[in-house]
């Protein structure tokens, strides 16, 4: 037996704990008209997780409680507990058996457990559906319900007959995926609408993202450009550095040499001046050589007179030797005739008459001749060759003071030259030391012009130092410390040269970096990237979310979709089926006769609201599948169910019933007094089919019915005493048709 037990607890009349045994594919409960027979049934559907209130026949939870009476006073819960026997796995749950309890408590809410443990009631309905066993149940038969599914609308009756093929399990997936679909898409707007408020901050942040990303990208530019300009600089600082240490010091030392070397000679060009003595030396020493040679030449001229008196003297002397011997030729010597001349002057100033005078002078011709003619004869040889000899002797020393001045000459003159030399040699030293001022001071002026640069280049050195310590100072700002990764590059820029020009090129270029990283301004980047990363994250979340939602949706409509199939292929190869079994179990009861379900189409007007004008008009056609009953009696002409009798009426619905359970056996099968219309040879039959479909289904049967209990292999017996309280007997057939119609 699949059902094993069901035990109610303060379930409605059955105030006190009160258990059924189910033992035998039939079991029957008896008992007088409002005994709690029905509560039973009823107990059923409520563990089994029914919903509806009007199935259970309470308007709230707490009317299916024990409510008490002046005996015994009300419970406070109602519980049942309904037990299987799982051993064949047929609930797809891994225990042998397993207890599903229902517990409602006053307040209207409900407890559901399975094996003790609390569950949803979801939990249960799934379990079930798949075993199918329902709340709702086509197989539990309620009093007087026998009738529904002929009283039914075709749409209701479908809905039946699914239940009865177990297609609720179908149904209640696709009304779960249903569910979730919507519940899906309305994620689907949650989240788009999250989406969309967030979007605009996000691509805010991803601007600023972007600015921070380009100004990072700028920081790196800037970092690279830093690490070569700076090695560069560097590089060049020293190398300039260098060069104006070494080079200005020789040229300060230059310079001091010049100043001191034209000072200097200035000083002795400017002493030469002033001596000027060696030029007076020199006229001197000319002067001096002029008068020797002067008077070397009038001792010359003196020589070639003396030699020309001594010469006439000579011919004189040969002349007069000539003339001693002619007293014609005799001559009177000049010197005498002026001394005669002299003579007469003097007389003739003392005497003052002229024949004294005349007198006079002839006595001095008279005495000049008288002397004349004794001495001058005489001595005129000897005068002459005395003269000669004065005169040899005269040459002589003449000739010897030429010789003398000769020698004076030529020492005056090697003073002379010396002097001279002397002159010019001092000329050409002061030109020579002249010259060497020019030279010095161009060299100087080379050498000051040469300083001059290499103090421009000193000080554009100097200004250089301070613009690249500022340069690091600014960078650092906007770079940090990685600044300063340019002390690792050194050596590759250490041979290099190039122009000056080039390394300024990368200053500006480095210059409009910065300024433009600053114009960004460095705003807290950290922060921002944060944000816009949470944000961003959050955003790809619900993209995924989305992505998830939509597959989820397409999923779902498929599901649907396949389940649609599913449900109209079953409900069609259902129906055949159903058919078959509702003919043979129609006919069996009628004798003959035919019986079937129809499918139908129902047109349905639906209103559909205009969203724009609000109209109410528009409605919309819409087509339901529903399912008829037709039957046609053996032997009479009427067809259609409205023309049936009461006892037929029982009749083809218990055949369409079993004809359904027969389809598609649930593992119990509950009738409350479906019975109860029959006569005996109806009974009969009922009984028969009962039997029958005993061997697919465990059935529970309340009934009157003495046939019906005559079937069954147990019997309950429900009574309900003074107190209201429904008790429960086992009970033999005898006892059972005691009760029984
Ligand atoms: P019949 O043979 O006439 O169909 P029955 O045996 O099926 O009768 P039920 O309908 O099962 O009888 O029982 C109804 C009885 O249960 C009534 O007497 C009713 O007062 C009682 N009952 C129903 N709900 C409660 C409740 N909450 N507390 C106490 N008694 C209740």
């Amino acid at each position: 037996m699949l059902l094993k037990s069901i035990e109610l607890s303060g379930f409605k009349s059955f105030a006190k704990k009160s258990s059924f045994k189910f033992t035998s594919a039939i079991t029957a409960i008896v008992g007088p008209n409002g005994s709690g027979k029905s509560n039973v049934a009823e107990s059923f559907r409520f563990v089994l997780g029914e919903q509806s209130m009007k199935s259970l026949r309470g308007k709230r939870g707490e009317d299916l409680i024990w409510n008490g009476n002046a005996e015994v006073s009300k419970a406070n819960r109602a519980s049942v507990k309904i037990t299987f026997d799982n051993t064949n796995k047929f609930l797809d749950i891994d225990f042998p058996e397993v207890t599903i309890e229902r517990v409602v408590h006053r307040d209207g809410s409900n407890e559901y457990s399975i094996n003790g443990s609390q569950v949803r009631l979801k939990d249960i309905a799934e379990l079930l559906f798949k075993a199918n066993i329902g709340s709702t149940g086509h197989h539990i038969i309620s009093q007087g319900e026998a009738d529904r599914i002929l009283s039914a609308s075709a749409k209701e009756r479908r809905s039946m007959v699914e239940d009865a093929l177990g297609l609720k399990g179908f149904q209640y997936k696709k009304e779960e995926s249903v569910k979730k679909l919507s519940k899906t898409r309305e994620n689907i707007d949650k989240v788009s609408s999250l989406r969309r408020e967030i979007a605009p901050h996000m691509r805010f942040l991803k601007k600023q993202v972007e600015k921070i990303e380009k100004a990072e990208e700028m920081r790196r530019d800037l970092t690279t450009k830093y690490r070569e300009y700076l090695a560069r600089e560097t590089v060049y600082l020293d190398k300039e550095g260098g060069f104006i240490e070494k080079t200005e010091q020789p040229l300060v030392q230059a310079l001091r040499d010049h100043d001191e070397k034209i000072a200097f000679l200035k000083k002795t060009i400017e002493e030469g001046k002033e001596k000027g003595s060696d030029s007076e030396v020199l006229i001197q020493k000319e002067e001096e050589l002029r008068n020797v040679l002067r008077e070397k030449e009038n001792l010359m001229l003196q020589e070639g007179r003396l030699i020309g008196e001594k010469e006439s003297i000579e011919r004189l002397l040969e002349e007069e030797k000539r003339n001693q011997a002619r007293e014609e030729t005799k001559t009177v010597p000049l010197r005498d005739v002026r001394s005669l001349l002299s003579d007469i002057e003097d007389e003739s100033n003392s005497e003052q008459t002229v024949s004294g005078l005349l007198q006079k002078v002839k006595a001095i011709f008279a005495t000049f001749l008288d002397r004349f003619k004794e001495e001058v004869e005489t001595d005129r040889m000897e005068t002459f060759e005395r003269n000669i000899r004065e005169l040899t002797q005269k040459i002589e020393q003449n000739k010897k003071e030429i010789l003398l001045k000769q020698e004076a000459e030529q020492n005056a003159r090697k003073a002379y030259e010396e002097a001279r030399i002397h002159i010019e040699k001092q000329k050409d030293d002061h030109r020579d030391a002249e010259k060497e001022v020019y030279e010095l001071l161009a060299e100087r002026q080379k050498v000051a012009s040469e300083l001059h640069d290499i103090r421009m280049k000193a000080e554009i050195y100097r200004r250089d130092k301070e613009a690249f310590v500022r340069e690091i100072d600014e960078g650092r700002v906007l770079i940090g410390d990685e600044i300063l990764l340019y002390k690792n590059d050194l050596e590759t820029y250490r041979e290099a040269g190039e122009e000056r020009a080039v390394q300024e090129e990368r200053r500006k270029v480095i210059e409009r970096i910065k300024i433009r990283l600053e114009d960004m301004g460095a705003g807290n980047g950290a922060e921002i990237l944060k944000e816009y990363k949470q944000v961003s994250e959050r955003d790809e979340f619900l993209m995924k979310e989305l992505e998830d939602l939509e597959k989820s949706v397409l999923s779902l409509e498929n599901l649907i979709k396949d389940l649609d199939e599913e449900l109209r292929t079953r409900f069609h190869d259902g129906l055949v089926k159903i058919n078959t079994q509702f003919n043979n179990f129609f006919s069996l009861m009628f004798g003959g006769g035919k019986a079937e379900l129809k499918i139908v189409k129902e047109q349905k007007r639906r209103r559909v609201l205009d969203e724009d004008e609000e109209s109410e008009d528009d409605t919309e056609e819409e087509t339901e599948e529903g399912v008829e009953v037709d039957v046609a009696l053996p032997r009479k002409r009427i067809r259609g169910l409205m023309m049936l009798s009461g006892g037929e009426r029982a009749l083809t619905s218990i055949a369409l019933l079993f004809a359904v359970s027969q389809v598609n056996p649930p593992p119990f099968i509950i009738l409350d007094e479906t019975d109860a219309a029959l006569d005996e040879a109806n009974s009969r039959k009922y009984g028969d089919m009962i039997e029958s479909l005993a061997t697919e289904s465990e059935l529970i049967l309340i009934t009157h019915n003495r046939e019906t209990m005559a079937r069954a292999g147990n019997i309950y017996g429900v009574t309900m005493g003074k107190d209201g309280v429904s008790k429960l007997l086992s009970i033999s057939f005898d006892e059972a048709s005691r009760v029984a119609k």
